[in-house]
């Protein structure tokens, strides 16, 4: 690199982890290109925007639906947020629903966390980090190959199409799906990183195993007022693991002002009973459409008063939680010669909290070589 020129990083995913990563090296003076297959940031604190047949818009967290920090090194970074109004505290309630004796139970245990979520969608924070000076972020990019060039001691991105992505000084992955062996599976292709060159990075060769999990986005002309939490987990079901009311989170608006939105979430053992009859290939609509009727049967039989929704459809996340985290103390992972960090919340643990840890950790590992970049 010549004297002069800002040392060149890419950061691959722009999930909270990559966001939060090229945001504090754009802060240091470093030029960050983020590349994304998504077409805009969030990775898993994503928003979903439908549109009803009368063109009215619903919006949908339906990755995380909120998230709480116990981490002080995190607090600073969140309250940051919390003061550019990218967070905001979702002041409400949550409690349990006890399916074995069809009751409202532990209502408020929760209560003393405080739950962050951003504003006005959760993807709202990654968005804003990804578009700070010295980011610039290319969306709808798969990299499909990342070439450690020896002798120019730099690295080269390949696009899934073979296009030309760029070199760079070092060098950010924030998707457990770039390095390991599950990718191969998912598309038929390696993955991008060769770890045979990297010794380093030898613990990814394992496969990560990933607890899966089903969305349902439903909307509600009216609402559910026979719930007395805006959130809460199912006690006892096989199907239903939590339940969330999405419009009741700060900055958020329904179709109409009686309008109501809900999210449901499937348990880990309910969504591997579906995937598991098609493997990792994608869900066909019908599919979909089938697992939608059950989460929503599940809902209705709590015998809660659930109206017919105006809205529903459900949403695969097919690697919705890592079970495990390979990062130990450093929550990532460090290939020191290559400068090539790998972060995500499968280094740390798995919540927003683990992986904005670990992509506060993978910029210093890169701001602790910048003076060799
Ligand atoms: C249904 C659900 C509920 C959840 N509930 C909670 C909760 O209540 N509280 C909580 O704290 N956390 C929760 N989580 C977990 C939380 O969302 C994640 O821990 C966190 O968002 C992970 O961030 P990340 O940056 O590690 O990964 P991701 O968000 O997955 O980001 C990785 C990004 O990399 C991109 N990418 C992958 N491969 C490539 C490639 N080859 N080229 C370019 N881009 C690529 C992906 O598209 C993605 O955008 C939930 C998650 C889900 C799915």
């Amino acid at each position: 690199m010549s004297s002069g020129t800002l040392p060149k990083v890419a950061v691959i995913g722009s999930g909270i982890s990559g966001a939060v990563c090229a945001s504090i090296l754009a802060a240091s003076g470093v030029s960050v290109t983020i590349v994304e297959t998504g077409r805009g940031a969030g990775g898993r604190m994503s928003q979903r925007r439908e549109t009803l047949e009368d063109g009215r818009e619903l919006y949908f967290d339906h990755g995380a639906p909120y998230f709480s920090v116990t981490d002080n090194e995190v607090l600073g970074v969140v309250s940051s947020w919390e003061a550019r109004g990218l967070v905001a505290e979702w002041p409400v309630m949550f409690g349990s629903f006890d399916w074995s004796v069809r009751k409202f139970v532990d209502l408020d245990k929760e209560g003393r966390t405080k739950k962050y979520v951003g504003v006005p969608g959760m993807n709202s924070i990654c968005k804003a980090l990804c578009s700070e000076s010295g980011v610039e972020a290319k969306y709808g990019t798969t990299v499909g190959k990342m070439n450690w060039l020896h002798d120019r001691n730099l690295w080269s991105l390949i696009g899934l199409d073979g296009q030309d992505l760029g070199q760079f000084d070092g060098l950010v992955a924030s998707d457990k799906n770039v390095v390991s062996s599950r990718f191969t599976g998912a598309t038929g292709r390696p993955p991008p990183l060769d770890l045979a060159s990297s010794p380093e990075l030898a613990i990814l060769s394992q496969d990560i195993p990933v607890n899966s999990c089903f969305a349902l986005m439903l909307a509600f002309s009216e609402p559910l007022s026979s719930i007395p939490v805006k959130g809460f987990s199912f006690k006892n079901s096989q199907i239903l693991s939590w339940a969330y009311c999405d419009s009741s989170k700060p900055g958020r608006s329904c179709a109409s002002p009686n309008c109501e939105c809900w999210v449901l979430h499937s348990t880990a053992e309910y969504a591997h009973g579906v995937i598991s009859k098609t493997g990792l290939k994608k869900l066909s609509s019908d599919a979909l459409v089938e697992v939608a009727k059950d989460l929503l049967h599940e809902f209705q039989n709590t015998g809660i008063n659930v109206p017919h929704p105006i809205f529903m459809k459900a949403h695969r996340w097919g690697s919705a939680f890592p079970a495990i985290a390979i990062g130990g103390n450093e929550k990532c992972l460090w290939d020191q010669n290559k400068r090539l960090a790998i972060c995500g919340d499968f280094c740390a643990s798995p919540n927003v909290q683990g992986a904005v840890l670990s992509g506060i950790r993978a910029a210093s590992k890169i701001l602790g070589k910048s003076s060799n970049l």
